[in-house]
C-alpha cells in the first residue's frame, strides 16, 4: 500500500474547513492546525456583536466537525514560521513536518499604519472581538445610566468606520438596537444624544456593490438615523476623540473598525510574491510561485486571472471553492489525472441595513427592500453549518422579528480594574496591530 502524503493545513476558516473535508482518505492523512478551536462563521459577527445572536451559534468546534474522521487530526495552536527547506511549521506547541502544506490563514484588520491606542478600538475578525464589542457597548449603558446627567458624551457615540458590507450591517443594527431595543432596557436615558456615526473614506457605501444597492443603503441607514459621513478618512484617535480628515472631532469609548483588510502572513516564506495587503501570489492551482509543495488558499490568496487580473475577492464563496478545488487537484496529482484551474463564478452580493432593509445584487437581477431582506436571512441560513446552529439562529430572528427584542444582553468579561475609562475590555491576543505575525 503507497504511503498517504502528510499535509499541514494553517487555518480552519472557510477555505481550510472546505480544504479539510474534502480531501480523501485514501491518499492523505491531515493535521489542521488553528489558533482557536472552532470554524467561525464571519458574515454574522455583526449580530454577536449587537446581541441578536449567540457566539456559540455561529462557531463550531473543529474535533466535532472531523469527528469519525480519522484522516483530519486537529491542533490547538498558532503557528509561527515555515521552514521550507526542512519541510516543517513551528507552532506554539512544537514543529510539524509536512509533504504539502496549505496556507489558509485569512486576513487580519488593517489600520492602514495608523497609530491607534490599545483601549478603545475594536475590531471584527474573530468570535471573540465581537463579544469584546457587545460587552463595551452594553457595559458603556450601564455606565450612562450609573452617571446620569453626568455621563460624558463618549459613551453615548458609537463611530464605526468603514462602509463596506461589515460596517454597513453593524452601523444599522446598532441604530435598531437604539431604536427597539435599549429604551426597553435603560428608559431612563435621552437617546436624542446616542449617535451613530459611520465613517466612509470612499464616496460611496458598500463600493463593491450596484450603484442601486449603494443608493439603497445610504437611504436605509439615513432613515435608521445613522449619521453617514463619506469622502472622509480617521486621521487619528486620541484621547477618546477621533479626529476625521475635515477636521470634524468626536467624542467616543466605542471606534469600531471595519475598514479594511490585509492577508495573514506567517514567516519564513522567502520566495513567493507578496502582493498589495499582503495577499501571497499563487497560479490557477493555488501553488506559491517557487515552492512546489506549500499552497496558499481563500483571503490570503491572490490569483489573477484574465477575468480578475487584480486577483479575486476576498469572500466566502472563493474561499470555499478555492478549499474544493485544491483538495480534488491534489487527488487528480496522485491519481495522475488533468489538473483544473479555478476561476470565480460571481454569484452576487448582498448587504442587510435592518429590517426589510437589504440589497442583493445578482448578475441579472438588482433588488432591496422586503424581498432583498428575506432574501439574505435565507441565503445566511443555508450557510451555516449545523442544522441545530440553524434552527437557533431561525428562532432567534423569528423572536425578534416579532418582538423588536432579544435576551442576549450578557457582559462576559470582568471589569478592567486598571482601566476604568474603558469598562469590561479585555485585549485581544489575536489581530491586534502590534502583535501581527506579519513577515512582509
Ligand atoms: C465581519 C465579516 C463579515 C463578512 N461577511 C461576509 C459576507 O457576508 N459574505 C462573504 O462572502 N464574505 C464575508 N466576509 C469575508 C469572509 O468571511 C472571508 O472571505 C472568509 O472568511 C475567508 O476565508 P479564509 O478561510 O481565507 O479565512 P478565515 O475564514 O479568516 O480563516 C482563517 C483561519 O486561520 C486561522 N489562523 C490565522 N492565522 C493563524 C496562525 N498563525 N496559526 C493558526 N491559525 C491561524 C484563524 O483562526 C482562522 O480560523 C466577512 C468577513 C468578516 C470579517
Amino acid at each position: 500500500m503507497e504511503t498517504k502524503q502528510k499535509i499541514i493545513i494553517v487555518g480552519g476558516g472557510f477555505a481550510g474547513l472546505q480544504f479539510a473535508r474534502h480531501l480523501d482518505p485514501k491518499y492523505f492523512e491531515a493535521i489542521l492546525i488553528d489558533q482557536v478551536n472552532h470554524h467561525q462563521f464571519q458574515p454574522l459577527f455583526y449580530q454577536v456583536a449587537s446581541a441578536r445572536i449567540e457566539p456559540s451559534s455561529i462557531s463550531f468546534p473543529f474535533r466535532k466537525i472531523f469527528q469519525h474522521k480519522d484522516h483530519v487530526q486537529i491542533r490547538l495552536a498558532k503557528v509561527q514560521e515555515v521552514d521550507a527547506e526542512k519541510k516543517i511549521v513551528k507552532t506554539t506547541i512544537g514543529d510539524f513536518n509536512y509533504d504539502i502544506l496549505v496556507l489558509a490563514t485569512g486576513c487580519v484588520t488593517n489600520y492602514f499604519g495608523l497609530k491607534l491606542p490599545e483601549s478603545g478600538v475594536y475590531s471584527l475578525k474573530t468570535t471573540y472581538e465581537a463579544i469584546q464589542i457587545r460587552n463595551n457597548i452594553i457595559r458603556n449603558f450601564e455606565n450612562i445610566v450609573a452617571k446620569g446627567a453626568d455621563a460624558p458624551e463618549e459613551l453615548f457615540n458609537i463611530v464605526i468606520v468603514g462602509a463596506g458590507p461589515t460596517g454597513v450591517e453593524m452601523a444599522g443594527a446598532f441604530a435598531e438596537m437604539k431604536k427597539n431595543i435599549l429604551p426597553k432596557d435603560y428608559p431612563r436615558i435621552n437617546y436624542s444624544k446616542v449617535r451613530i456615526i459611520l465613517v466612509e473614506g470612499s464616496k460611496t457605501t458598500l463600493t463593491a456593490m450596484s450603484t442601486t444597492a449603494q443608493k439603497a443603503s445610504l437611504k436605509f441607514l439615513r432613515q435608521l438615523g445613522v449619521e453617514v459621513r463619506l469622502g472622509i478618512f480617521v486621521k487619528e484617535f486620541e484621547n477618546n476623540i477621533v479626529t476625521l480628515s475635515d477636521g470634524e472631532q468626536l467624542k467616543t469609548k466605542n471606534l469600531i473598525w471595519t475598514g479594511g483588510i490585509k492577508g495573514n502572513l506567517i514567516g519564513g516564506l522567502e520566495k513567493g510574491t507578496i502582493e498589495r495587503n499582503n495577499r501571497i501570489v499563487v497560479d490557477r492551482f493555488n501553488k506559491i510561485e517557487g515552492y512546489d509543495d506549500i499552497y496558499a488558499i481563500g483571503d490570503i490568496a491572490l490569483m489573477k486571472t484574465l477575468k480578475y487580473p487584480n486577483g479575486h475577492p476576498q469572500v466566502a464563496n472563493v474561499a470555499i471553492n478555492q478549499g474544493k478545488m485544491l483538495a480534488k487537484n491534489l487527488k487528480r496529482v496522485q491519481t495522475g489525472k488533468t489538473q483544473e484551474e479555478y476561476e470565480y463564478e460571481d454569484r452576487g452580493s448582498m448587504a442587510t441595513v435592518g429590517k426589510f432593509k437589504a440589497v442583493v445584487d445578482l448578475p441579472y437581477l438588482k433588488f432591496k427592500g422586503l424581498v432583498a431582506w428575506f432574501a439574505w436571512m435565507f441565503l445566511h441560513l443555508m450557510l451555516i453549518l449545523s442544522v441545530r446552529n440553524r434552527l437557533i439562529i431561525f428562532i432567534n430572528w423569528v423572536w425578534s422579528f416579532f418582538t423588536n427584542d432579544t435576551s442576549l444582553r450578557l457582559i462576559l468579561s470582568e471589569e478592567k480594574k486598571n482601566d476604568s475609562s474603558v469598562p469590561g475590555k479585555i485585549e485581544s491576543t489575536i489581530n491586534k496591530p502590534k502583535l501581527h505575525l506579519i513577515h512582509s
